[in-house]
This record gives C-alpha cells, sequence and structure tokens, in this order.
C-alpha cells in the first residue's frame, strides 16, 4: 500500500511537471539534439550556440533515474541529429532504449558519462566514484564535480565538430569561453562555502547526488536514499542520518527539487522527538535545472546550491 501510495505520488509529481514541457520542434537548418535531463540540455546549448537547436526531454523537476520514455518522446529521439545522454546508468530505465539508437548506424548517441569512463585520462577517471550499492556501477551525478563537467563540455564539443565540421571553429571559441566561465565558477563556489569551518562540512540530503560536490569542497556527505530515488527509505536509514546528525552536531538539512520532501521531514520530526533541532534549508537541485531565469543553466543552479547550503547554515547559527 506505501509503495502504491508512493508511486502515486511521484506519478502526480511527474504529471504536473510533465505538462510544462513545451512540445518536440525539428528546425531544419540547425543541428537537432535530444538530450535526456536539462543539465545536459543546458551544456549543447552552451557550446552549440545558435546551430544548435535543443530539446530536452525531461523537464524542470523531475527525476531522471524513474522517468520512462513517453510516447511523444521517440518522436524527439528518432529526428535528433544527437542524443545526449548524462549516463552511467542515471537515466536508468531508458538505457536499453539508448544502446538500440547507438545500433543504428545513422544515429549519433553521446553519453558523456560511460564516455568519460571509456576514454578519458586516469586522471579523470579517477574522479568518478565507484558504489557497490548501485549494481556496481560509478555514481551517475559526475556534472557537481567541476572538472568532469568540463570534460564533458568538451565530449560536446568535438561531437558537435564531427556532425559540423564547418562551424568547428564556432564551438571551439565557445567552448574555450565556457571552460573560463566553468573555472570562475569553481573559485566562486571555494570563495563562498569558506565561510563554512572545516568542521561543520557535512551535507545530509535526500537521495545520494552530492558525493561529486562533497569530495570537491571537502564536505562529508549522507543521504536517506541511495545513488538512485528508486531505494526505498526504511525507518533504519532514518535512524542512521539522525544518528549522524546527532554525533556530529549537523547543523542543516535538505530536500531535493526532483524528490518528494517527505523523506527529509521524516529526519526532522525523529530528531524533533529527541529533543534536537535541525534547519531545513532550502529544495537544493540535484538532478534537475530549473525553469526561472535564476536556476535555469548550470552555472545557475550550482550558485544557487551554494546560496542555499550558506542561507541554511547561517540560518542554524541564529537558532
Ligand atoms: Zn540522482
Amino acid at each position: 500500500m506505501k509503495k502504491l501510495l508512493k508511486t502515486l505520488i511521484v506519478f502526480i509529481f511527474g504529471a504536473i511537471l510533465v505538462s510544462c514541457q513545451p512540445r518536440y520542434q525539428y528546425i531544419e537548418d540547425k543541428i537537432n539534439i535530444t538530450a535526456t535531463t536539462n543539465v545536459m540540455a543546458d551544456l549543447a546549448n552552451e557550446i552549440g550556440g545558435e546551430n544548435v537547436s535543443v530539446y530536452a526531454l525531461m523537464a524542470a523537476g523531475i527525476d531522471p533515474h524513474q522517468y520512462i520514455a513517453r510516447p511523444s518522446d521517440y518522436t524527439a529521439l528518432n529526428k535528433a541529429d544527437m542524443i545526449l545522454v548524462s549516463g552511467l546508468n542515471l537515466e536508468g530505465k531508458m538505457t536499453s532504449i539508448f544502446e538500440s539508437y547507438d545500433k543504428q548506424s545513422n544515429k549519433f548517441v553521446l553519453s558523456i558519462g560511460n564516455k568519460i569512463l571509456s576514454e578519458s585520462s586516469d586522471e579523470l577517471k579517477s574522479l568518478l566514484i565507484e558504489d557497490e550499492n548501485f549494481g556496481g556501477n560509478y555514481d551517475p551525478h559526475f556534472w557537481f564535480d567541476i572538472d568532469l563537467y568540463k570534460e564533458a563540455a568538451k565530449y560536446v564539443f568535438e561531437a558537435l565538430k564531427e556532425l559540423d565540421n564547418t562551424n568547428a571553429s564556432y564551438y571551439e571559441g565557445r567552448l574555450n569561453n565556457y571552460l573560463l566561465e566553468l573555472n570562475t565558477l569553481n573559485e566562486e563556489i571555494i570563495l563562498n562555502l569558506s565561510s563554512i569551518e572545516n568542521t561543520d562540512r557535512f551535507l545530509i540530503t535526500a537521495h545520494d547526488a552530492f558525493q561529486y560536490f562533497g569530495n570537491k569542497y571537502d564536505f562529508k556527505v549522507y543521504s536517506l536514499q541511495g545513488l538512485s530515488t528508486e531505494d526505498e527509505v526504511s525507518p533504519s536509514d532514518i535512524r542512521e542520518v539522525v544518528s549522524v546528525v546527532k554525533e556530529h552536531n549537523v547543523k542543516a538539512i535538505f530536500p531535493e527539487t526532483s524528490v518528494p520532501v517527505e523523506t527529509i521531514t521524516s529526519v526532522k520530526e525523529a530528531l524533533s522527538r529527541d529533543g534536537y533541532d535541525v534547519v531545513v534549508g532550502g529544495n537544493l537541485y540535484s538532478d534537475s535545472l530549473g525553469d526561472s531565469d535564476d536556476d535555469n543553466t548550470y552555472i545557475k543552479m550550482y550558485l544557487k546550491n551554494v546560496n542555499i547550503i550558506l542561507k541554511a547554515f547561517d540560518e542554524s547559527k541564529g537558532a
């Protein structure tokens, strides 16, 4: 019954958000890219600029782990000049679809995470996080490591160069600009987070999307669900997180935009039953960008996440 209710909540949550998704349009004189998540779509727009028309299958707030292709998605996939996939099983229910497109000789499928795993330098590959709880696979949320995201940008550039060689220098210029912007972003994040003491650097979230963030910026990361939102949250998961909060005097816990808030609320409630108070921060962006002017690109999303974290830590000081 509980599982049915959860499925229903996910379905309704998804249906409301899907209704905001624009219709697919193929534009004749452009490179048409169909991306899975809006994080990948943003990357394609950054590198492709005005030469590309990019469509994201998943609208803002959609959970890619649970996403099942809709009939209309096949139009966008069939017509695409390039299919851009985040990969490493992030889109776990669509993997076989991409494999079958990949076998079609006229279809360009770029799965970024898989490409990093198979072709990047050993130094970059070593940044990928292996996780035995995720079927022995790698943690798919690689975009939170800016170095891996920069590598993703290079792969998108290479793909566009191959598809549209006459405009290669245009794409290269955009890539170089974007890499500089990502360097600046990294510096800004380090500076902004410097106000948080090392001993306070704990991040507790709904699902395990922030390990790359944690590795990069020295946060210990705990979550209620595993790497996929498909994992059920059990009372023992809640107890475990509650004991981490108590043991380390954790200041704040965070819901996410693409995961229902209930699990984080249960931690707050369990803590208050034991006489502990913890700040519930704003919704972090994990697997999806937003669709507003202040959260609809990767760079804006990242800065917004950092602000959400800082605000919650500040609030906890006042508490
Ligand atoms: Zn995720």
